[in-house]
């Protein structure tokens, strides 16, 4: 399989190079050049397998001419043996239509470890075909490094710099980044916001000599080997539900557009996906654009939900690329236009398309308490606010009620005991394998927000490029 940029200028790769590369040259994000299609016969053959032997299906067309099927199946054994639940990514029913998919059995408890474990492993293979070293260095609001930093400690040739903002992420999720005992992994807690860590990020990977002289490398949603891995649970959930005879609909908390665009990518592939619920906070620049084809940026307002407090959704360009006739040239006019003026209309050809498979909803701290509070009444599950967001838009939906609704469950509430605790009553205990979590050492430097502080201590810590 070959990947062209979304920007039309930069290089087709395979898989291995997409996988190391990131985002593309010319500013891009990478897709296939097609979509494997799968037939009706080849998703009814689904039913029965296992989660690992469903993703060594649903992801091979995507890795071909890069990994044999041995070596993919070796992976997935490798990246699920590590969640705690035997079904991977189990349904829950809530009541006659709604079901929960739960996300979050993986090592970090949210629903990043079900791509970041495998792409964990996949940068080690790779790397291990190479003299290449890689220096993974990023911003975290809380889920996205907890997930990295277990994906890659300890692993050969990769070192993993995670900044966040000192004393803005919850402490079970600092201490989930900080307690983890690895040589190659180093924690920054900047003095500053998220966004102070973002924009030191940016202009690291934006000074190439920098960038090249280590090998920088990103692990957030734009990489391509990430929303490949997301596909396989829409297939896994809706092959239980009836797929392929009948159509299934997802509910899908939002924040970059990473796991909803995953979604996108079944129903390309041939899922009967009969619509797919864009969920936002009221961060609600993706129902804004599906709702009224206005993306424009707001401020960013901070919420229980804070892996969706987002107001620019990187991976929002993918499906615009695909909906847009694939025209590259247009797709880089588009975005320049955004960047320059933080605004930018859909086309008619985008409008028209989004609305063929999305809806969205926009979902505020009352709605999210109340879903919280009616899972916990109706089927006695406690959910995590994201879940929440997910499941108000499910349940607000008019979607024929003969077609299972199922929200996607993104956290574990655990993650996020005091939002649930207010909302339900329920303060949600650390499951048992992470229960010591508040016993364990915190390891962790910190640095003032400024560029010369943060990369002089990756610099004197990284490996060059010889
Ligand atoms: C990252 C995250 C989201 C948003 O996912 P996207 O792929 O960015 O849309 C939702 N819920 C939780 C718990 C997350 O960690």
């Amino acid at each position: 399989m070959q990947y062209v940029s979304s920007r039309g200028s930069a290089q087709a790769l395979n898989f291995e190079d997409v996988t190391l590369a990131g985002l593309a040259s010319d500013g891009g994000l990478y897709l296939p050049e097609s979509w494997p299609l799968f037939s009706s016969q080849e998703i009814a053959a689904l039913a029965g397998l296992s989660y690992v032997e469903t993703a060594v299906r649903v992801m091979m067309p995507f890795v071909a001419g890069s990994l044999s099927e041995a070596e993919l199946r070796d992976l997935c054994t490798q990246a699920y043996g590590r969640f705690s639940h035997q079904a991977v990514t189990p349904l829950v029913q809530l009541d006659h239509r709604h079901w929960l998919l739960e996300l979050f059995h993986g090592p970090t408890l949210a629903f990043k470890d079900v791509a970041l474990q495998l792409l964990g492993l996949l940068f080690e293979k790779f790397l291990s075909n190479s003299d290449r070293h890689l220096t993974i260095v990023g911003a975290t609001s809380g889920d996205t490094g907890s997930a990295a930093i277990d994906a890659v400690a300890g692993r050969d040739k990769i070192d993993i710099f995670m900044l966040h903002p000192d004393g803005r992420v919850s402490d079970v999720q600092r201490r989930q980044m900080t307690t983890v005992r690895a040589p190659n992994v180093y924690n920054i807690a900047v003095d500053g916001s998220f966004d102070d860590a973002q924009a030191l990020v940016k202009r690291m990977f934006n000074d190439r000599e920098f960038s090249s002289r280590f090998s920088l490398s990103a692990v957030n949603s734009i990489n391509w080997a990430r929303l490949m891995a997301q596909v396989v649970y829409y297939f896994y959930a809706a092959v239980r539900l009836g797929a392929p005879d009948r159509p299934v609909a997802f509910s899908v908390p939002t924040g970059n557009f990473g796991d909803v665009f995953a979604g996108y990518v079944a129903a390309k592939m041939g899922l009967p996906v009969a619509r797919l619920i864009v969920a936002t906070n009221v961060n609600d620049i993706l129902h804004r654009a599906l709702s009224q084809g206005d993306y424009s940026q707001g401020k960013v307002t901070a919420t229980a939900t804070p892996s969706m407090d987002i107001q620019v959704s990187s991976n929002f360009e993918r499906l615009l690329f695909d909906l847009g006739g694939r025209d590259g040239k247009a797709m880089a006019a588009q975005m320049h236009g955004f960047e320059a003026t933080r605004a930018m209309r859909l086309s008619n050809a985008q409008r028209e398309g989004a609305a063929k498979l999305f809806s969205s909803a926009r979902i505020d701290a009352d709605d999210m308490s109340i879903a919280m509070r009616w899972a916990n009444d109706a089927a006695g599950q406690v959910i995590d606010p994201h879940s929440a967001v997910g499941l108000a838009a499910a349940r607000a939906s008019d979607l024929d009620p003969a077609i299972p609704m199922v929200t996607l469950a993104t956290a574990h509430p655990a993650k996020f005991p005091d939002a649930v605790e207010r909302s339900t009553g329920v303060r949600p205990p650390l499951p048992a394998r992470i229960s010591n979590l508040f016993d364990r050492e915190e390891r962790y430097a910190k640095l003032p927000a400024t560029m010369e502080a943060v990369s002089a201590y990756i610099a004197e810590r990284a490996t060059p490029r010889d």
